[in-house]
């Protein structure tokens, strides 16, 4: 099976849908709300698992009920939670997210314990990184953990993928140990300092992010797809249509089903197309874990648009 290990956070997601999302100082009233388990780390790694990857996280959780519940439910998925580390020093990340009818959605996070995690705590797990043929890593865990999880992942010849959310600076030696850097617009806009908004400006940021080390730029431009840079090449990958009602999780689903598409041994002409699946369909439900599609799900989504295969078995 293929192997995935994801280096990251893990937290509740509070969701309140709302008719329309509210400006500074105002109130919207009317919404439903939904408590799911999120977080950018916990939601890739269940993304790779419901795609049918094996798949170990490192990350680190509060010693409470939030917690213990992040560990359960990822374990009852089947994900790898040895490197899942409990801090008595904070509480279990929160997220809280307003969602509107159209999908738009504005998200707020509390890191806590994600913010506890270090390299020490980290590299005791440094066993799930040499074993996988995948590591992902966002940027809700310390940077100095993230440039361990790379270098190690980089040490063991082990592929690495960087999401770059939420955004901040990154040094190029970070960026020199990224195989797959996967901005969306505004990430890649605040990495390079270039607008991005049209497939000419996602071209320009990505070669000045290939520029600064990294090995593949992949800016995804949400329901335009996906923008793939290397070398001297860009290729377009168009997202799938499907009716958005809510985008929480795409990004993370995209990211996730990148990771198992390559750990199967996938090419990107074979790992895109599967992560943007997964993306679309992720966009169709509402929450974050509990929209990522299954691996029946996306092959049937794949097949009922012309009989794409998954491909990239190895
Ligand atoms: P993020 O969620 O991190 O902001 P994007 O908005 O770029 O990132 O979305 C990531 C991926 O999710 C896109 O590349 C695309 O594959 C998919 N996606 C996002 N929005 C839509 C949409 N409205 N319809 C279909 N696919 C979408």
């Amino acid at each position: 099976m293929p192997r995935v290990c994801v280096v990251g956070s893990a937290n509740v997601d509070y969701t309140v849908a709302l008719p329309r999302l509210p400006s500074p100082g105002e109130t919207v009233s009317g919404g439903t709300l939904l408590v799911n388990l999120g977080g950018k780390g916990a939601n890739q790694a269940m993304a790779a698992r419901r795609l049918g990857g094996e798949v170990r996280m490192i990350g680190c959780v509060g010693d409470d009920a939030d917690g213990r519940r992040i560990g359960e439910s990822l374990a009852a998925a089947g994900i790898g939670v040895e490197g899942l580390l409990v801090s008595g020093e904070a509480a279990t990340g929160t997220a809280l997210i307003m969602v509107d009818a159209e999908g738009r959605n504005q998200i707020a996070v509390a890191p806590g314990a994600n913010h506890r995690l270090t390299v020490e705590m980290a590299a005791s797990h440094s066993a799930a990184i040499a074993w996988a043929d995948i590591v992902a890593c966002q940027l809700e865990t310390p940077l100095p953990v993230v440039r361990w999880a790379l270098a190690e992942a980089q040490r063991h010849d082990v592929t690495t993928i960087l999401n770059p959310a939420p955004v901040q600076p990154l040094d190029e030696d970070i960026l020199a140990l990224v195989d797959f850097l996967t901005p969306n617009e505004h990430e890649a806009a605040r990495l390079t300092g270039l607008a991005v908004d049209s497939l000419d400006s996602a071209r320009a940021a990505a070669v000045r992010l290939l520029a600064s080390g990294a090995g593949t730029v992949l800016v995804t431009l949400g329901e335009r797809g996906v923008l793939a840079c290397y070398d001297d090449n860009a290729a377009h990958f168009p997202a799938f249509t499907v009716q958005a009602v809510d985008t929480t999780a795409a990004g993370d689903a995209f990211n996730g089903a990148l990771a198992m598409g390559l750990a199967a041994g996938g090419t990107l002409e074979q790992a895109i197309p599967l992560a943007n699946a997964a993306a679309a369909l992720a966009c169709t439900k509402r929450g974050a874990q509990d929209s990522l599609p299954g691996r029946a799900e996306v092959e049937a989504f794949l097949r009922s648009l012309g009989g794409r295969s998954l491909g990239g078995s190895r």
